[in-house]
């Protein structure tokens, strides 16, 4: 068994555990394997391992990979995650090469991804990055905007609303996690009292998944537990 599958067995037994603590279903938590700035070997020991699911933070990065991968057979049925911050210049790749995208953070973004996601492919999931530690310089958007983006998505045919996500100030006490993420799941269910459809809420990275879990993710975006620290 390579390393790299051993983490992953452990990360879905850490999934596992974290459910059934709070009494939930593991099968209802995505693990999606974050590669950024990792090889594509790295990626072939985790298909190998059974792993579909990546997320990638750079634009340019990523279309290399899915590209490398779009013309092997060990590619098919893989589902490419744009997970990093974008800009408007370079929305355009990522409607064009990946089915998702968690970080649509404004009205603009919205528009460009529409317009430019390929009329032969699935309309491009998408997930409303919210600042839910309400830190200045992040990305995200506040809260109370979040309904009136809400709308704009819904009337583009192009995009699908599947749900938000967040990236919260890093914190490394429980119960503090817990309650940021909670937060996050209070919108989840406002948002989901609007748009039906909405199914997905990305929360949890290495370091405070079991939180993550405990609040109601229902997808985890896991790096370094996966491939190792990064450069
Ligand atoms: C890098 C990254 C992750 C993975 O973080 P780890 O701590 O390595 O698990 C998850 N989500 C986003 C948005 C990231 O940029």
């Amino acid at each position: 068994m390579s390393t790299i599958e051993q983490n992953l067995q452990r990360v879905y037994q850490q999934i596992r555990t974290a459910a059934q603590d709070c009494g939930r279903d593991p099968r209802q938590i995505i693990l999606l394997a974050v590669s950024k700035t990792k090889p594509v070997t790295a990626i072939e020991a985790a298909i190998a391992a059974g792993q579909r699911a990546f997320g990638e933070n750079y634009v340019q990065e990523g279309v290399e990979k899915i590209g490398w991968f779009r013309e092997r057979s060990e590619g098919t049925g893989l589902i490419w995650h744009f997970i990093g911050p974008l800009q408007s210049n370079k929305s355009r790749l990522v409607a064009e090469n990946f089915d998702w995208c968690h970080t649509l953070d404004r009205p603009q973004l919205a528009r460009r991804l529409n317009d430019h996601r390929p009329a032969q492919r699935a309309p491009l999931n998408v997930l409303i990055q919210i600042n839910i530690s309400d830190e200045p310089t992040k990305a995200g958007i506040a809260p109370e905007d979040m309904l009136s983006l809400a709308a704009l998505i819904a009337e583009c045919p192009r995009l699908r609303l599947r749900g938000l996500m967040a990236i919260p100030a890093p914190e490394s006490d429980f119960q503090w996690q817990l309650a940021v993420f909670k937060r996050m799941y209070d919108l989840y269910e406002a948002l989901q009292r609007v748009h039906p459809g909405v199914d997905t809420l990305s929360l949890g990275m290495t370091d405070d998944m079991p939180a993550a879990i405990a609040a109601g993710s229902t997808l985890v975006r896991i790096g370094t537990a996966i491939f190792g620290a990064r450069d």
